[in-house]
């Protein structure tokens, strides 16, 4: 296997010539980018279920059909995106022509999670490529299936110049850390993104942290308890809750909680069937390790499981579940759960649910569910979060139009659709003038008089 120095180096001679600058080839290899989405579905939809168990429709809407989108948004509008934004001059820069021009950084590596291995990688590749840079994909070594598949088709489509995957786990990563790149775009949990950052001080290399964190719902006031339910728990149960944006605790009041459970029940039912471990629509634990974490914060926990809690380490199966009567200091409520527990905590007042949220870190989705738009809009006023979303949860980020991205400890920087290419853009100040007015321009010219700065 070619080293991880001579990857770079070929990226970075590549972007030197200066052949990704123009707009044809980064409309070429976005196009060849969508080729390879169409024509190898069938090959995608079996890693990630080799991977994940992920259901068809799932994998489609949440992977595929997410990055088919962002790249058809990209080249439709790439011409508008690279062109140069003009502002406004004052007297002294009356005839000159100033403006911001998008210029790409260079050659960017892309570190992704494994609990949307496809998407995780393409979208940021997108916006890169956009914005005429190199990358280099790293993308997680757990979702191993779909790791392999991308190493295998990328260098198919794209320019093998100027685009490369590596694979491998915490080991090579730290070893191409040591690399300088010219923007690191990270996914993956808080603890990983401090040492990411550590390496990237050393280069003065910017980055884009995506991040996780505890995504709380809360529910207050008035409300279709059903619908509530349904929205919750697909939320919550999608990829067998291990999404960065589910829903990972519900905060309501004990009358809204009695009504909730009987709903959340009857939607799980709906949803899966009796048989949930026989549906197909219901995925599964990535690995043995990540089962045995969610075992071991469920047997730590005080609180009472009141749906689900069955479990089949054989097939990694861990079935949608609810627990309540827990205690702020209950382990689940230590770390972001990352699975299929729903824990119900209960307030007594709206007042007290947002200072519940705000005396946590800020997480990377809010959801507020309620009828009444006022305690929507005090929700949102009141507190912090990377997205926000109402009676709803995780749509939100399918927009290409919406920044996606955390805020504090659930992230830096955002991206989807325009915001990608920004992130991977430097916006360049330009001035051009001429000779022209220079008799104004003479003021500035020493011996100063103090009497020209009026002017
Ligand atoms: P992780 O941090 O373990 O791994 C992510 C990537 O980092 C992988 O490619 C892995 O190979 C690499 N890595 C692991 N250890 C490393 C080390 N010591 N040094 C350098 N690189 C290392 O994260 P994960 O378990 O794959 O992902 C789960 C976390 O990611 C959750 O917190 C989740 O919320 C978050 N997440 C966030 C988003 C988002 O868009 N904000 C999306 C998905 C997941």
């Amino acid at each position: 296997m070619e080293s991880q120095k001579k990857v770079i180096e070929r990226l970075r001679a590549a972007f030197r010539s200066g052949v990704t600058i123009p707009q044809h080839f980064r409309l070429t290899q976005l196009k060849a980018l969508l080729s390879l989405l169409e024509e190898n579905e069938t090959q995608i939809l079996e890693a990630m279920h080799k991977d994940l168990a992920k259901p068809k429709f799932e994998a489609v809407l949440s992977e595929i059909d997410l990055v088919v989108n962002d790249v058809c948004f990209a080249i439709n509008n790439l011409h508008s995106w690279m062109q140069p934004n003009y502002v406004g001059t004052n007297l002294a820069t009356k005839l000159d022509e100033c403006f911001v021009r998008r210029e790409p950084l260079g050659v960017v590596l892309i570190i992704g999670a494994w609990n949307y291995p496809l998407q995780l990688i393409l979208l940021p590749l997108i916006g890169a490529i956009a914005a005429g840079n190199c990358a280099l994909m790293k993308p997680s070594e757990i979702s191993a299936a779909t790791e392999k598949l991308l190493a295998d088709l990328i260098p198919r489509y794209l320019s093998q110049e100027c685009f490369a995957v590596m694979c491998g786990g915490a080991e090579e990563t730290k070893q191409l850390l040591e690399n300088r790149f010219d923007h690191i775009f990270y996914t993956g949990s808080q603890a990983v993104a401090r040492s990411i950052l550590q390496a990237a001080a050393v280069h003065l290399t910017p980055v884009t942290l995506e991040l996780g964190g505890k995504c709380p719902c809360l529910i207050y006031g008035r409300l279709d308890i059903k619908a509530a339910a349904k929205r919750l728990v697909w939320a919550k149960y999608f990829n067998a809750g291990q999404s960065c944006v589910a829903p990972d605790y519900v905060l309501c009041t004990v009358e809204m909680r009695d009504a909730l459970l009987p709903a959340i029940t009857q939607a799980i039912e709906q949803f899966y069937g009796s048989q949930i471990q026989k549906s197909v629509d219901y995925g599964r634990i990535v690995t043995d390790r990540h089962w045995d974490r969610l075992i071991d914060l469920l047997g730590k926990s005080e609180g009472k499981v009141v749906i689900g809690g069955e479990i089949d380490k054989e097939e990694k199966y861990f079935a949608p579940t609810v627990i309540i009567d827990l205690q702020e200091s209950d382990a689940l409520m230590q770390e972001e759960i990352f699975g299929p527990i729903l824990p119900i905590i209960t307030i007594e007042s709206l007042e007290q649910g947002i200072n519940f949220i705000n005396q946590r870190e800020k997480p990377l989705a809010l959801y507020a569910f309620s009828d009444e738009p006022q305690i929507v809009t005090t929700v949102l006023e009141r507190t912090s979060s990377g997205g926000f979303c109402s009676n709803d949860g995780i749509v939100h980020m399918t927009l290409p139009g919406l920044p996606f991205g955390g805020v504090g400890a659930s992230g830096m920087g955002s991206y989807h659709g325009r915001w990608t290419f920004e992130t991977f853009s430097h916006r360049r100040g330009c001035m051009f003038r001429g000779w022209g007015l220079e008799r104004i321009g003479a003021l500035r010219y020493p011996p100063y008089k103090e009497s020209n700065l009026s002017w």
